[in-house]
């Protein structure tokens, strides 16, 4: 059955076919791949999506100071800041996919969907929608599916990995993800949660991979809530049917079309961008010192 999860169009001309889900088709995958039962699945899934909640709660509620210190407790500051540019729920799914991300960045518990450095995203978004629109947990798990069918063949044309496509194959992805997941939980159409994954493709394309002092905290942090509200304005965009024009296999495709053309100091070689500023430099050296402190005298003399 691999051939399902090559393209988006094999994905719903094999969906049509059988007569099943998207998500279902998802189960059916998984099921062949870890010889497992269905049940078991869906219960993985629904236990991800509890740590995802978790990974939330966790940084709304605890201290978030990273050892570099360039972590410092931005999402309760986000979430409790009175002055507001957003709308209550806008400034609350910043803040949690913000919380989700500043727990891995200070070595928390998260889902790595697809990837550690954007893991803030899927559980900012769909927390988010969970709480606007009363959606059952078993509902996420049907979203989180799809998402995963969305991660899969965005793996098998383009990437998932920053090292490889940049950030947009890592925070890139996990919005489209979140889109997907999030048009397909509100009940849209097989068209509008593809539609929805393209849209986002398009806003994230071109997104290098820059983490200053190589550490996955600036910018990461902060791009997991941009992420987190281009998935919603996509979901949005999607829901009306607005279409992305360029279908949604061309949009993977110029996705690793790009990252195969990005030089190798965007791809996590902390060489380039910000983490090649005046600033992101002295950072480096700090944290290298720091490292070299803590080290046991045995080690720091050899
Ligand atoms: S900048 Fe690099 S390390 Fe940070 S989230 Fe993006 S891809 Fe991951």
């Amino acid at each position: 059955m691999c051939y399902l999860f090559e393209s988006f169009k094999g994905w719903k001309i094999y969906c049509e076919e059988k007569n099943v889900t998207l998500h279902d088709s998802v189960i059916e995958y998984e099921v062949e791949q870890k010889n497992a039962e269905s049940n078991q699945i869906k219960a993985g899934i629904l236990n991800a999506y509890q740590v995802m909640k978790d990974a939330v709660k966790t940084g709304l509620e605890e201290e978030m100071t990273s050892r570099s210190g360039m972590i410092n407790n931005g999402a309760k500051k986000v979430f409790n800041h009175p002055l507001a540019v957003l709308s209550p729920e806008f400034q609350k799914l910043i803040a949690r996919a913000l919380a989700a991300k500043e727990v891995n960045s200070c070595m928390g518990r998260v889902v790595a969907a697809p990837t550690a450095g954007a893991s803030g995203i899927l559980p900012g978004t769909l927390v988010t929608l969970q709480e606007i629109h009363g959606l059952s947990d078993e509902k996420i798990v049907e979203g989180l599916l799809v998402g995963a069918g969305i991660a899969l063949i965005i793996e098998e044309k383009a990437s998932l990995a920053g090292a490889v496509g940049g950030c947009q194959a890592e925070t890139g992805s996990a919005a489209a993800m979140a889109a997907g997941a999030m048009v397909y939980c509100l009940g849209g159409y097989t068209d509008q949660v593809f539609n929805a994954v393209a849209i986002t493709i398009q806003c994230m394309l071109g997104l290098v991979c820059d983490p200053v002092a190589g550490l996955v905290e600036v910018p990461c942090v902060v791009r997991n809530a941009s992420a987190a509200s281009i998935a919603f304005s996509s979901t949005q965009i999607a829901l009306a049917d607005v279409s992305s024009v360029i279908p949604v296999d061309e949009c993977i495709e110029a996705m690793g079309e790009i990252g195969a053309s990005m030089e190798s100091r965007y791809k996590e070689t902390a060489m380039g961008g910000l983490a090649a500023t005046l600033t992101g430099q002295q950072i480096s050296k700090r944290v290298l010192i720091q490292d070299i402190e803590i080290l046991p005298d045995d080690e720091s003399t050899e």
